[in-house]
């Protein structure tokens, strides 16, 4: 079976005959697509709802090579009239798996690698050095914040997308080229992150932020543009850096909305890490063990009083005002409070104390507490602030001996 591409010359109709073989034929007709390039391209896709459903299969029919998804959802009926990847009996399974065995069905080329769990706090931001674009596809600004901050630190252009009935709006941030997502929130938006990051009795309300009405048709629209303008950055073609396509399914209308830069833009105000990597598992180490592996480093560098900066605050022990009895914690507030704080003997409502700084020596009282009770996720890059020459500076260290399970599917 042979295809015929048609294409009109204007007074009639050339034939070209294309080797039904090659699944990108048509593509490869665009005068400046590379299909090779997108064959090499590693692009993260946060959520894996509406949209993300839609740029997933964008991204598999054009053959990008390897995609990183994460998602911490499981499927149900109310996912089916938006999401192409989904099938009724796929119900109760995570997202993340039927969404990877799928693509790989709809194109055997893609490598799809998956992560189920929360973006801002159980995935290592390790992820963001090794992928050329990040795709957005999430409903709360706690996680586009989360995404952005992360994107900002290692100089990851991203592209977000949002639906809200029959409009969308694709925005393209790209580091150090004009505004950035956080450039774009309001203090009512601070609040509302502020309210699902900090009190766990509200989340259910916080959450509620995410349910807007959206249809197929306008996650169709808006993860096309979120695409091809990854496709676009991915050839090297300009794209709108700190601007956003805003579509208008009432009106008709597109327009493109330029966004300013905040001058006290917190992502804006990070400095770009510059990352050690060291042979390590999050899952093996012990913060003394993590202190033995960076003592040689940092005394190489001349810098002392090293101190971890955790991407959590952590509540390092429970005082109870009754009982008298100090109680070693070590964990993130988020992951302890409100209930942990009762006392278990007396039932009074005991004491935090709260660390956002965790001096590092070898005799820590921490020492043997396992990174991974302070919250620190596989691929995590842990900020080290320490004095030299009489400065504070952060060392950046990754734990990169977890990437090889995290992307073991990039391999296969
Ligand atoms: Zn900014
Ligand atoms: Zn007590």
């Amino acid at each position: 079976m042979s295809d015929l591409i048609e294409l009109s010359d204007g007074d009639g109709l050339i034939e070209i005959s294309a080797p039904s073989a090659d699944r990108y034929a048509s593509l490869k007709l665009i005068d400046w697509w590379d299909q090779a390039r997108l064959r090499q391209a590693r692009v993260m896709v946060v959520g894996a709802g509406a949209l993300g459903n839609e740029v997933l299969k964008n991204l598999a029919l054009l053959g990008v090579g390897y995609i990183f998804l994460v998602d911490f959802d499981t499927v149900e009926a109310a996912n089916l009239s938006r999401s192409v990847l989904y099938r009724a009996e796929d119900a109760g399974k995570r997202k993340v798996e039927v969404a990877a065995a799928r693509l790989r069905e709809i194109n055997p080329d893609v490598r799809v690698a998956t992560f189920h769990g929360d973006v801002t706090q159980a995935l290592g931001q390790g992820i963001y050095r090794r992928v050329d674009v990040v795709i957005g596809c999430l409903d709360n600004r706690a996680a586009r914040l989360a995404v952005n901050r992360a994107c900002w630190r290692y100089g990851v252009t991203w592209i977000d997308g949002a639906l809200e009935v029959l409009m969308g709006i694709a925005r393209i941030f790209v580091p150090d080229q004009g505004a950035c997502y956080e450039c774009t929130m309001t203090e009512a938006d601070y609040d509302l992150v502020n309210v699902r990051y900090r009190c766990p009795m509200l989340r259910p309300e916080a959450l509620q932020e995410g349910r807007q009405p959206t249809t197929p048709t306008s996650a169709s629209l808006v993860a096309a543009w979120q695409v091809q303008e990854a496709v676009k950055l991915l050839h090297g073609l300009p794209v709108p850096a700190g601007k956003g396509i805003y579509i208008n399914g009432y009106t008709h209308s597109t327009s493109l909305l330029t966004y300013s830069e905040r001058p006290d833009c917190f992502s804006h105000a990070q400095p770009r890490a510059v990352v050690t990597e060291l042979p390590l598992r999050a899952a093996d180490l012990s913060v003394g063990a993590f202190y033995a592996a960076i003592a040689p480093i940092l005394a190489a560098e001349g810098a002392e009083q090293p101190a971890l900066l955790p991407e959590q605050e952590l509540i390092s022990r429970f005082d109870c005002p009754a009982c008298e009895v100090s109680t070693p914690v070590y964990r993130p507030y988020d992951a302890v409070m409100p209930d942990g704080a009762t006392c278990p003997v007396c039932g009074t409502p005991r004491l935090p104390s709260i660390l956002s700084r965790l001096p590092l020596s070898a005799n820590s009282p921490a020492a043997d507490v396992p990174l991974l009770q302070l919250g620190v996720p596989p691929l995590a890059v842990l900020q080290v602030a320490a004095r030299v020459a009489g400065a504070e500076r952060v060392f950046w260290f990754e734990l990169s001996a977890d990437a090889p399970d995290l992307l073991a599917a990039w391999s296969e």
